[in-house]
């Protein structure tokens, strides 16, 4: 595959842009494949690349109902931040959040990472307690973050009301390299990779039984005929219930529709992102100029990608409350994704009773900022049968009673 690089744009350019290539074949399915990735989210397909890149394994199917990137991944608000609480959290947001420094140059796809600051408001006495005690904590984590004051938030972002009128800003956790990037170019990103490598993205072909022999996974039927694999991952956030029933197994896992819109485009008025969870609405400014804005997750399991309606009106009286001058603004697009939710609000990451058989699911409403460490630390555990990224989310610890509670410090916030 030709690289794209300034001299490229160049030589196009010249050439009519009549010599650039696809970015990713389209194949139709072979019988067999040594592992076959259910789900061309994210976590898919950064799981395939990190097969490739970092175990050599490119024999590799990614199978996906609709198109890629077409889920959770095209659907989110874009926030990227590893201020977690846990130590196990902190270790795979923080690898990814590192990962995606560098993820454009490493892909050579432009995934607009913009680190340009994520401010989490203390709205309450008990979220200043919070958000000092997970700044502590990301210290001893390695993780750089700061608590600080109202008027520092005031400097950060002037377009807030940091009075009130329900609850005044009295300070904020500040991750100075937390930020956005594309969502799509990142599906997009790791598809063009793993295409290169040569493994398969198969789009259009749903996955509607699994097959099993003695205990072990032996292939997947799919619309577009069955195919057989030495391993099997699940990586369909929403639908990670459906498929592991199709597995024979239950997973702990509520499937919710969550909702964002966006508004029409204005010039550059805020250049971080903020997160209000006590009034809940979250807002930053995509490149084009729109305020992005993430609404909640209904209270109860659908499927419907679309989400309640009450959830808009809450959404944008909070956010009027702290940015009054958004109030006249008017909202081009909502839509709704389905999310994957976990009693403790922590993802999955593991084997499971079907030997081969591996899932990756329970990102819940935060899992756009985990794909690069979430692909890294999958593909380990598939490839090596044990990862340490991964140890602290396996199946057992819903057995165990080992919570790797996040459910007040990341369960609502994105
Ligand atoms: C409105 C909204 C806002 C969000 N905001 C943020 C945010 O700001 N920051 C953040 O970090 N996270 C955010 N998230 C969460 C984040 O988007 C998800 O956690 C993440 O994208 C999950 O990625 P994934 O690859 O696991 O799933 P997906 O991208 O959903 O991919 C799963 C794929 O599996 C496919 N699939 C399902 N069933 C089958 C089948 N039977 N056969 C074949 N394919 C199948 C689906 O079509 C889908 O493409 C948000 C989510 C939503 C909905």
């Amino acid at each position: 595959m030709k690289r794209y690089s300034a001299f490229a744009i160049a030589r196009e350019a010249l050439r009519h842009h009549a010599g650039w290539e696809r970015a990713w074949k389209s194949p139709e399915p072979r019988r067999r494949y040594d592992v076959v990735i259910v789900g061309a989210g994210g976590h898919g397909l950064a799981t395939a690349y990190y097969l490739g890149k970092n175990f050599g394994i490119t024999d590799v199917a990614v199978i996906e109902k609709g198109w890629l990137g077409g889920g959770n991944t095209g659907r989110n608000t874009t926030i990227i931040r590893s201020n977690y609480l846990q130590d196990a959290s902190a270790a795979i947001f923080e690898k990814a959040r590192s990962l995606y420094e560098t993820l454009s140059q490493d892909l050579n796809y432009n995934v607009m990472f913009s680190p340009r600051g994520v401010l989490m408001l203390a709205q309450t006495e008990h979220e200043v307690r919070g958000w000092k005690r997970t700044a502590h904590a990301n210290a001893l984590q390695g993780v750089e973050t700061e608590y600080v004051d109202a008027q520092r938030v005031k400097e950060l972002c002037p377009i807030m009301n940091i009075d009130g009128p329900r609850y005044p800003v009295l300070g904020a956790l500040w991750q100075p390299r937390g930020g956005t990037a594309r969502h799509d170019a990142v599906a997009w990103g790791y598809a063009r990779a793993c295409s290169a490598m040569g493994m398969d993205i198969i789009q259009k072909c749903e996955v509607t039984g699994i097959r099993a022999e003695g205990g072990k996974v032996r292939g997947v039927d799919t619309s577009k005929g069955p195919i057989d694999c030495g391993k099997l991952g699940l990586v369909v956030a929403g639908h990670s219930g459906v498929l592991a029933d199709m597995a024979g197994f239950r997973l702990p896992i509520e499937s919710v529709a969550l909702q964002a819109l966006v508004s029409e485009p204005i010039k550059p008025c805020m250049d971080v992102v903020v997160m209000a969870n006590t009034v809940h609405g979250y807002m930053s400014q995509s490149d084009k100029g729109e305020m992005v804005i993430g609404g909640g997750a209904d209270g109860y399991n659908n499927y419907t990608q679309r989400g309640s309606f009450h959830h808009i009106e809450e959404t944008v009286r909070a956010l009027i409350e702290t940015f009054p001058i958004i109030s006249r603004l008017k909202m081009l697009r909502q839509w709704g994704g389905i999310v994957d939710m976990t009693g403790d609000r922590s993802p999955i990451m593991s084997k499971t009773p079907l030997e081969n058989c591996f899932v990756n699911c329970g990102w819940g409403t935060g899992g756009f900022k985990a794909i690069p460490g979430s692909g890294w630390g999958f593909a380990e555990l598939m490839a090596k049968g044990q990862s340490p990224l991964c140890d602290a989310f396996s199946l057992d610890r819903f057995r165990e009673g080992r919570f790797v509670d996040e459910s007040v410090a990341a369960g609502v916030a994105h």
